[in-house]
């Protein structure tokens, strides 16, 4: 691609980093015509970088400062937008505004242009690989778990269903902002050791006997949250079946799995929920939870060249962590 250029209002970013989501997988899998953009489209919505040049008219910024992307651009300007949502920005597929790397392009590339200068949030002196992936499969699980903190009381407990780029972090997360006992679910033993290393209190493989386990884990009585990190029919019937009393299900993964909700199919006073992304602030808190030590990605890192390889181990579910792109 050719080395792009800031327009007014734009900055221009010589990318460090780009984090590779299982989402990029949805996309590919997608036919082109039903993918609502144009295609060749550059991946990576998980970007980190250093400003390279600045459009005209931007301030606040200085030429090789190192920032990172908060993703899900939105018009800035509805109430959504005004209160740094722009994850659920109403107007941004009317205005035909896509995040860099789900439509805009993304951030596999050496540079990479951003819109504008409030979609950057400074990293400080944060590593950009190994923190590249905060910007989603950090900020996503923060977004939906800070949901479910209320309920979160001593002597609750919160399961993760899949313990991949998102579902490491989350357990990671959950730790750090909740006394609940956490219990991982994967399919991958070594998934699972990774979920006992980063802090899982217990494991339990995600197959038929699944609910079984939770519930001997709980007492009985289920979980008090919930987070499916895959959404496929088998987890999402299993995030159900975990959930307890006035549980909060959130159905994060785009696995196409359908919940079951009705009086007598879900637990009393239980919700299930499908989040998306987060907010702007809710990067920088989870920035601020690296820089205090709370939270760390595993990382295993790939040169440009390499990124197809990348997807494939991250396709047949042998990526420990996050994979990391190196433009
Ligand atoms: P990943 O591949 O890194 O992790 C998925 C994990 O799930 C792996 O550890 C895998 O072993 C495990 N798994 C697979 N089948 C399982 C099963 N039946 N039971 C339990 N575990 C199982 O993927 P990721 O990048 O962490 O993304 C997770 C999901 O979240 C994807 O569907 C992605 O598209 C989605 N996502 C959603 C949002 C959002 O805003 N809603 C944002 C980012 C990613
Ligand atoms: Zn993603
Ligand atoms: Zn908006």
């Amino acid at each position: 691609m050719p080395e792009p250029e800031a327009g007014p209002g734009q900055v221009l970013l010589k990318v460090t980093a780009a984090g590779v989501c299982h989402s990029d997988i949805a996309v590919m899998e997608t036919p082109p015509g039903a993918l609502g953009f144009e295609l060749p489209l550059t991946l990576g919505h998980e970007g980190a970088g250093t400003v390279a040049a600045l459009g005209a008219g931007v301030t606040g910024l200085r030429v090789g400062e190192p920032v990172v992307v908060y993703g899900p651009w939105g018009c800035g300007l509805c109430a959504m937008c005004a209160q740094g949502k722009e994850n659920y920005c109403t107007r941004a597929a009317a205005l035909g505004i896509r995040p860099p790397g789900l439509g805009a392009p993304g951030a596999m590339a050496e540079y990479m242009l951003v819109d504008d200068p409030r979609h950057l949030v400074p990293l400080g002196d944060l590593d950009p690989v190994a923190n590249v992936a905060l910007t989603d499969a950090g900020l996503t699980p923060y977004h939906a778990i800070k949901r479910a903190l209320p309920g979160l009381l001593p002597g609750s407990s919160a399961v993760v269903i899949g313990a991949g780029g998102l579902g490491h972090i989350a357990i990671q997360l959950l730790c750090a902002l909740s006394p609940a006992r956490v219990i991982a679910l994967d399919v991958s033993p070594e998934k699972l050791e990774l979920a006992r290393a980063v802090g899982a209190h217990e494991t339990v493989m995600s197959d038929e006997q699944a609910v079984i386990g939770v519930r001997k884990l709980t007492a009985g009585l289920g979980a008090q949250a919930v987070f499916d990190f895959v959404g496929a029919p088998p987890t999402v019937a299993i995030a159900t079946a975990v959930a307890g009393l006035e549980a909060d299900v959130a159905i994060v993964g785009l696995g196409g799995g359908a919940a079951q909700v009705g009086f007598g199919m879900l637990a009393y006073d239980a919700a299930v929920r499908a989040p998306y992304w987060g907010s702007r602030s809710e990067l920088i808190e989870v920035l601020d939870l690296a820089r205090a030590g709370e939270v760390g990605v595993h990382v295993e890192t790939y040169g440009i060249d390499e990124a197809p390889k990348a997807y494939e181990r991250l396709h047949a579910g042998r990526v420990n962590g996050r994979a990391v792109i190196l433009p």
